[in-house]
This record gives C-alpha cells, structure tokens and sequence, in this order.
C-alpha cells in the first residue's frame, strides 16, 4: 500500500508522523510504502493536524485516493483518530475492505468577462464576498430562471459535508452526506423595503444549478481553504460535483455522531 501523508506546521503533527512512518517501516511484512507526490498515485492520504490539513490535502491528492485524518488539536470534523491510538490505526490497516465513506462536492464554472472560463472545486464550500468591506450584489439564477437579486455580505454554496463548517455559522441546514445536494446560504442578507432575499438556505439536488451574476467588479472567491481576489467575474455556476472524496472509515463513527461529537459534546 503507498501512503502519502500532509502534515500541519507544527511539531506535534511533525511527530506523530514520524511515530507512524517509524511504527510502519519496524513491520516485518513489507506491506507499506511512503510516498511524496501526485504523481506517485498513492492509495491512501494521511492527513495530520486538523480539518484545514484534510482540505489541503485533498486539494493536494485529488478524487484517486482514500483519504484518513488524525487529528492532532482540537477535535476535527474529517479526521477519526486521535495520536495516542496510533497502534490500533496500524492494526487497523490491515482490513482489506474498510468501509469507504463517499463524500460529494461542490463545482463550480467562474465565468470571466474577456470570456475564460475557470473550473474549480470544493469539499467544503465556495463562498463570494464584495472584495471591499461593501456591499455584494449577485443575481441568483436557478436552472436557468431569475430567482432573485442577493445585497449583502456574501453567498455560500457548500456540499453535505461542508455544510456543517460556514454553512452552518449562518444557519444553514447541515445535510448528511448521502444526500447529493447543494446548499445555497446568504451572509447577512439586506431585507428591507427596497431590497429582498428568500432569507432562507436553498437545497438543490443533483443536476439542478445555481449561477451567480455577479455585479461587482471585484470580489473575493473561497474554495474551501483557498481565497483570492478575482476582478471581471461575470457569474460562477455550480452544482454537484462529478466526483467524490473518498474517506477510509476503519472505526464506525456515524455522520450524526460525528455532528454531535464535534458540536454538542465529545
Ligand atoms: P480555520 O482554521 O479558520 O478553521 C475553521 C473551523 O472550521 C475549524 O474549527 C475547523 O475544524 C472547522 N471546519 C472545517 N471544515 C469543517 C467541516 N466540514 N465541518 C465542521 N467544521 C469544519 O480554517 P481551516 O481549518 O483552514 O478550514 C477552512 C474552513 O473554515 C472553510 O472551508 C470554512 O468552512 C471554514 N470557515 C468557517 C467560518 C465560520 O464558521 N464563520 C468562517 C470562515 C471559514
């Protein structure tokens, strides 16, 4: 099996793998290898540190491996083990059909105005906000019909399993992973007299697609753990992903067991 790993900076997160590649390279059996790269096509990602560390490497590796996260901080919403149950991981992965967890993502077109079209992707979500403190202005269209004109901070569109990260801090509905769905949040939508929003998050399912008409001429667009300021965006479309992210599951942790894990009580 080749194993590829990505560390967050820290020196705990630098130990516990060099305790796992240690623990890995003592077997008598020769059965694991550690790689380094994409083009090394590696089975398995081990992802160190905390959910950001499981974005960026997945960013990294791609929908070709199956993923696994140890979490070396707080709690984290991806990852499944703990440092200290490092040598139950290793007897772990020995099981030859571990349950794989699929998760669906979100993609999205940026449509730029000297007619480029840029095709992105994420686990978590895609935001845009105004990239000054003012106001954004999108048209939201669904399969091709007007909806409404969003004024506010910004829009969300996460995936099931992003939607309990952003999504979720503007009340977004969190949406279980089996459910192949899009969610589209406002932040801090303007609803007055002038100006109004469904003020609601909207679920679309496969196939359906949100586009945003973006009227400012500069804004700044998240991809999970990626932003940047992009000026000339004409619209993003999305839906869901082709693709999915592939997660080892080698101990039964449910989706609302994590939920409650990580928000209600550990
Ligand atoms: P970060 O260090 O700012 O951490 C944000 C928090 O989000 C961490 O506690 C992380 O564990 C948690 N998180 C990430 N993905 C999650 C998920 N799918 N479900 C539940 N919690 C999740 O940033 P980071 O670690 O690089 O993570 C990037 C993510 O941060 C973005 O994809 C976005 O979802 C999230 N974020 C959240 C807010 C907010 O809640 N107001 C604001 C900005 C970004």
């Amino acid at each position: 099996m080749k194993i590829a790993t990505v560390l967050r900076n820290d020196d705990f997160s630098r130990e516990v793998c060099r305790m796992l590649r240690e623990k890995l390279h003592a077997r008598p059996d020769n059965l694991y290898r550690f790689v380094d790269s994409r083009n090394d096509r590696p089975d398995l990602v081990v992802s160190i540190g905390g959910d950001g560390t499981l974005l960026e490497a997945v960013h990294q590796y791609g929908f070709e491996p199956t993923y696994v996260g140890i979490h070396t901080g707080h709690l984290g919403f991806y990852a499944d083990w703990r440092p200290e149950e490092l040598d139950e991981f290793i007897s772990a992965l020995e099981q030859p059909h571990p349950f794989i967890a699929e998760y669906p993502t979100v993609q999205c077109r940026i449509h730029t105005s000297d007619g480029q079209t840029h095709h992105k992707w994420a686990l978590n979500e895609l935001v845009i906000r105004n990239a000054s403190l003012s106001t954004l202005v999108a048209c939201v269209y669904i399969n091709g019909e007007e909806f409404e004109t969003f004024r506010g901070d910004g829009l969300i569109v996460s995936s099931p399993s992003g939607s309990t990260a952003y999504n979720k801090a503007v009340n977004g509905a969190i949406v279980h992973p089996s459910i192949e769905a899009i969610q589209l949040s406002e932040i801090a939508s303007i609803n007055n007299q002038a100006y109004r929003t469904i003020n609601s998050s909207l679920v679309l399912p496969k196939h359906h697609e949100v586009e945003l008409i973006v009227m400012n001429p500069e804004i700044m667009i998240g991809l999970d753990r990626e932003q940047a300021v992009w000026s000339r965006v004409r619209s993003i479309t999305c839906r869901v992903g082709g693709d999915k992210v592939k997660f080892a599951r080698y101990k039964r942790l449910p989706f609302w067991g994590r939920v409650r894990n990580s928000f209600i009580k550990d």
